[in-house]
């Protein structure tokens, strides 16, 4: 495990991203990354409302993997309780990212999920990305939905909300939210110009297969 104070200066440097790449405008969205303190298991996350330009290393919240942080800090972001739940769920996220990224919250509005219309849908895992029902942000209800949606799956998007997406590092957690927004971008063109043919599950069997021993050069 990374020292505390390197995947502070890191969470830093993708919560500036959001901004700068317009992945998550202005205070949206949140970052966390896996992280020991003092022997407990957790994660570091960004505090809520602040903005990320402004940013500190000593502003950035730890969150035990049962709940816990120091009362008398800045308060950790007010989606912790996903986070938490992904952490909890998915040995395999190391780092998670949510953003209100313009075509992901605009498919996110129509409350269903992405079908393989373009055989990257892939990437989030599965034949389709799911979209996480609605609940009030912050709320449990919205992790239990959001942990429905990500069964098999990296990345979803949250109905009238956004997007979430983890991996195993904050590069790979940034990338996937960005491919899912261009995913978004590229459907609702589709959607313009007519109904998308669905490509067939076996021909998504076939993607999925190829994916997993797809190196990045
Ligand atoms: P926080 O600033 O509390 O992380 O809230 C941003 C957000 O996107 C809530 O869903
Ligand atoms: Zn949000």
């Amino acid at each position: 495990m990374q020292k505390i104070n390197k995947l502070e200066i890191e969470i830093i440097r993708f919560a500036k991203k959001l901004n700068s790449t317009n992945l998550s405008p202005l205070r949206s969205g949140n970052i966390s990354t896996r992280a020991e303190k003092n022997n407990v298991g957790g994660f570091l996350i960004t505090p809520s409302g602040i903005k990320y330009e402004t940013l500190k290393p000593n502003e950035i919240v730890f969150v035990s993997l049962d709940g816990n942080y120091d009362e008398k800090g800045l308060a950790p972001s007010s989606e912790w309780r996903f986070h938490q739940d992904i952490y909890l769920n998915k040995k395999r996220a190391k780092a998670i990212v949510h953003a209100h990224s313009p075509y992901a919250t605009a498919v996110s509005a129509l409350g269903k999920p992405i079908p393989a219309f373009h055989y990257m849908v892939a990437i989030a895992g599965g034949d389709n990305i799911r979209c996480s029902k609605y609940a009030t942000f912050g709320t449990r209800d919205l992790s239990k939905n959001i942990t429905k949606a990500l069964e098999n799956r990296k990345a979803c998007l949250m109905s009238n909300h956004g997007q979430v997406a983890f991996g195993e590092n904050l590069d790979e957690a940034f990338e996937l939210a960005e491919e899912l927004e261009n995913i978004c971008h590229q459907y609702i063109i589709t959607l313009r110009v007519g109904k998308p043919k669905i490509l067939s599950s076996q021909e998504m069997k076939n993607v999925l297969n190829k994916i997993k021993n797809y190196k990045k050069g």
